[in-house]
């Protein structure tokens, strides 16, 4: 084994939740059988298999097949690609985007990769250029982005609480966030992974002309936003403008193993991106944007998001939310993040006995698993307690099992709660 530069060591280390995954993993291997609410992988939908199969049947059967995948192509995307993307954009939201503000990458992760060491770490002065979150918990696998792990910077939000309800949501500290001309560029998702949780349009503003007023890009990751995959519960509007960089992914709209990341704003930043890709890896694989554009030109892709994905995401919410009022213990301080979107419920335990990892392993021995919040808080560097008393839930599941899992949960807070 040759010994490893700072850069090989550090990236060759699993950051947040891809570490317990490993737990997880090693755990389903003993055989047991365990009620998984761990997963991050959408569920396959027939409607959404059958989608894919008939536009690759229609790639198969056209003359467009070969130029696909037997040539390189641009470095921005495929064009047909960002056309459909492009056309389906300018008439939804009424903009006037051209090609050049469009970037087709491997996947979203590789594209806050590319702009987490292109817009923030040390400038050309040495000055460091902060990556900021200005809402955590967040992705976490904005963890593993930054070259310069410390250029990651965090803020705790604001928690709304309703007790009778036992609900909460996060809000963003405005007396907190700093966004100053140290700052490399701003990042949070939109709806958010782990939490639900969706910025607000009045809030979402105010970051960006916190942002704007220091020329400071913002990254909005839209990984479960409308059109597609359109995994929003509450109603919500992109937002685009001259500092915003809208970011898609078709993972969640059924093309994980495709990896289509889409950067969506300014040509200055969209050029700079699109040479760290050539770079990289010359340029994303052309055959999934293929597929891809004809189930967004016929308009299939944001129907099927509509009427199908989100659907089935939101009755499970429903059943996880009914089951926990139902079944968790009156007296013990426990809130659900309002569910506005993505595929995740988040639920946090206040005062919690036990760290998150040890309520974790308890639940396991139940044939249970969740995955333990600490790793969704990227970025922050306080030692906050309310860090260790989260967890995020899968809605990936069936309703039985939620139901289950959710009934074997309570029971284990209940015992917790008292020092049992
Ligand atoms: N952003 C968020 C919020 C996510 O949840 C994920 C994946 O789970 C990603 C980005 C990365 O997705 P991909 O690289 O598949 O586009």
């Amino acid at each position: 084994m040759p010994a490893l530069t700072q850069f090989g060591d550090q990236m060759s280390h699993l950051t947040g939740v891809r570490a317990i995954m490993k737990d997880i993993i090693e755990t389903l291997r003993l055989g047991q059988s365990f009620i998984n609410l761990s997963a991050g992988n959408p569920v396959i939908l027939p409607e959404v298999e059958q989608l894919w199969r008939d536009c690759t049947t229609a790639l198969l059967a056209s003359e467009e097949y070969g130029t696909v995948v037997c040539r390189y192509g641009s470095s921005q995307g495929y064009e047909p690609f960002i056309a459909a993307v492009r056309d389906d954009f300018n008439q939804r939201y009424g903009l006037s985007l051209s090609d050049r503000n469009f970037l087709i990458t491997p996947g979203s992760q590789s594209l806050y990769f590319l702009a987490a060491n292109a817009f923030g770490g040390y400038s050309s002065t040495g000055q460091l250029k902060r990556i900021v979150l200005p809402l955590s918990p967040d992705y976490t696998g904005y963890g593993g982005i930054s070259l310069i792990p410390e250029a990651l910077t965090a803020y705790r939000p604001q928690l709304d609480l309703d007790p009778t309800a036992h609900r909460f949501k996060y809000r963003p500290d405005f007396s907190q966030l700093e966004i100053t001309p140290d700052t490399g560029f701003v990042l949070f998702s939109r709806p958010c992974n782990p939490t639900g949780n969706v910025l607000t349009d009045e809030e979402v503003t105010r970051i960006e002309s916190l942002a704007a007023a220091q020329n400071v890009p913002v990254l909005v990751d839209s990984a479960y936003a409308p059109p597609y995959p359109a995994l929003n519960y509450t109603e919500m509007s992109p937002h685009f403008g001259p500092n915003i960089l809208h970011c898609i992914s078709l993972s969640k709209a059924g093309l994980p193993g495709e990896r289509i990341g889409i950067a969506i704003g300014d040509e200055a930043m969209i050029q700079v991106l699109e040479a760290f890709q050539t770079n990289l890896c010359i340029h994303s694989s052309r055959y999934g944007q293929a597929i891809a554009a004809r189930a967004i030109r016929s308009g299939a892709l944001a129907e099927i998001s509509e009427q199908v994905i989100r659907p089935h995401y939101q009755r499970k919410f429903a059943v996880l939310e009914a089951t926990l009022d139902q079944q968790m213990p009156g007296s013990v301080p426990w809130y659900l993040h309002r569910g506005e979107g993505a595929i995740f419920a988040w639920l946090w335990l206040q005062e919690l006995p036990i760290t998150d990892w040890a309520f974790y392993q308890a639940l396991k021995q139940c044939g249970v698993i969740i995955v333990p919040g600490s790793p969704f808080f990227p970025g922050l560097k306080d030692d906050w307690p309310h860090m260790r008393q989260c967890f995020r839930i899968s809605l990936t599941a069936s309703e039985a099992d939620i139901v289950t899992a959710l009934e074997r949960l309570a029971q284990l807070v209940d015992r917790v709660y008292a020092g049992q």
